[in-house]
């Protein structure tokens, strides 16, 4: 029996919809399998803007820093080719907290479920035998120049010679890099053993240096093959043959995009989970921050048609790598799985032949096959 304190965070939009059904689920485990869970939870995003005056308060975080692990999820109001200089920060909450704690390897499994292999806009002989976890570095990068006191400041827009233009800085040091690289093979190590690094050598510096970090990391993991990929490159090979990847590694922005575009493997960006991690230890692993891949979705929030299966799959995530529950985390990972090949769908996956379920429901079907497992 195992205890343990989670946070949980649903914050804007589908967050709370979808985090209600993964807390629902870690319930059904804490009964199912006999441990403990004390379960706090906090505003962060635009409640807690209106309410606590900041994207997460002070006393929110100190909270998370007394967890074993947080369940997040998802933060802002408008799709974010829509926002406008000047507006609330929902997103700083999320920054805040991969800042401080340190959570510099995000790992993004992609694992399209054959009985959903339709959902897919590829071919189902195209998916067959997919099966990778993307580990992302999170914590520098693009998305860091120019941010060393205000994490989430947007890159800089100014005159010069009577023009006006923007600078952004991808900045990487040989530590940063270093880190993240270890954490995918030691990922390889425990799955079919292979590494795809990817980067772009072929221009960029900061991946230069990248290529030379991850060749001496290599050297000491013989028992991992490995290769070096250009990211362009690796989006093309992710739609033609994504079964020959095992474990890719890459930069922030490299892969952010890049998941996404391998999200579309599952059939929706709504089925993939997260797990962001650094270094602080708890009982049973390590300290981490568990949401879903997707977004707020504002377009479909409070419709109870989100796909809750990104933010259930991050309970599993934060079993495995926050408690240390192996068997609990493949349990929820297989009923999950179960419950797609038993017809059900969310609206965003539905075929024809399938049942169309809400969110809620989608929930209900996991934890009752949970606890009705042998
Ligand atoms: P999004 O991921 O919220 O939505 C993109 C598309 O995917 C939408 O059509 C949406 O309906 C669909 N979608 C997303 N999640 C789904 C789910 N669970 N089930 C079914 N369909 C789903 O991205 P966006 O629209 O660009 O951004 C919306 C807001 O979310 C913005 O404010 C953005 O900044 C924020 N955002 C937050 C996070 C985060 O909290 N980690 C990540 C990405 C975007």
């Amino acid at each position: 029996m195992s205890e343990a304190t989670i946070t949980v965070l649903p914050g804007d939009g589908v967050g709370p919809e979808v985090t209600a059904q993964a807390l629902k689920v870690l319930r059904a485990v804490e009964k199912r399998y006999g441990h403990t869970f004390t379960v706090h939870e906090g505003l962060v995003g635009l409640d807690a803007i209106a309410s606590e005056g900041s994207a997460i308060s002070e006393a929110t975080f100190q909270t998370c820093a007394q967890s074993d692990a947080l369940l997040f999820g998802a933060v802002g109001a408008l799709p974010a080719a829509e926002r406008r200089a000047g507006g609330p920060r929902p997103e700083l909450a999320l920054f805040r907290l991969r800042k401080e704690f340190g959570f510099f390897a995000n790992l993004r499994p992609v694992r399209p479920a054959e009985a959903s292999y339709a959902a897919s806009s590829l071919k189902p002989e195209c998916l067959k035998g997919t099966d990778m976890v993307f580990v992302r570095e999170l914590s520098a990068g693009l998305y860091y120049g120019h941010m060393e006191t205000v994490p989430g400041k947007p890159s800089e827009i100014r005159q010069r010679d009577g023009r006006t233009e923007a600078v952004d800085t991808l900045l990487y040091t040989e530590e940063e890099i270093e880190r993240v690289v270890r954490v995918a093979f030691d990922v390889a190590a425990g799955r079919r053993g292979k590494v795809t690094s990817v980067d772009k050598a072929n221009v960029l510096s900061s991946s230069v240096l990248w290529r030379q970090v991850v060749d001496r990391v290599a050297a000491d993991h013989p028992g991992v093959a490995y290769e070096h990929m250009l990211v362009d490159a690796c989006a093309m090979r992710l739609i033609r043959t994504p079964a020959e990847f095992d474990v890719i590694v890459t930069e922030n922005l490299f892969g952010d995009i890049l998941t996404d575009e391998a999200s579309m493997l599952t059939g929706s960006i709504g089925m993939l989970p997260s797990a962001s991690l650094g270094t602080r230890r708890t009982a049973g692993g390590l300290f981490g921050l568990y949401e879903p891949v997707h977004g707020s979705a504002p377009d479909i929030a409070g419709q109870d048609a989100a796909n809750p299966v990104g933010a259930v799959l991050s309970a599993a995530l934060l079993l495995r790598h926050s408690l240390g529950l192996e068997r609990e985390a493949a349990a929820v990972e297989k009923t999950v799985e179960d419950v797609i090949r038993d017809g059900y769908r969310s609206p965003d996956i539905h075929e024809e032949g399938c049942t169309v379920v809400g969110t809620e429901e989608f929930g209900r079907l996991i934890v009752d096959r949970l606890e009705a497992r042998p």
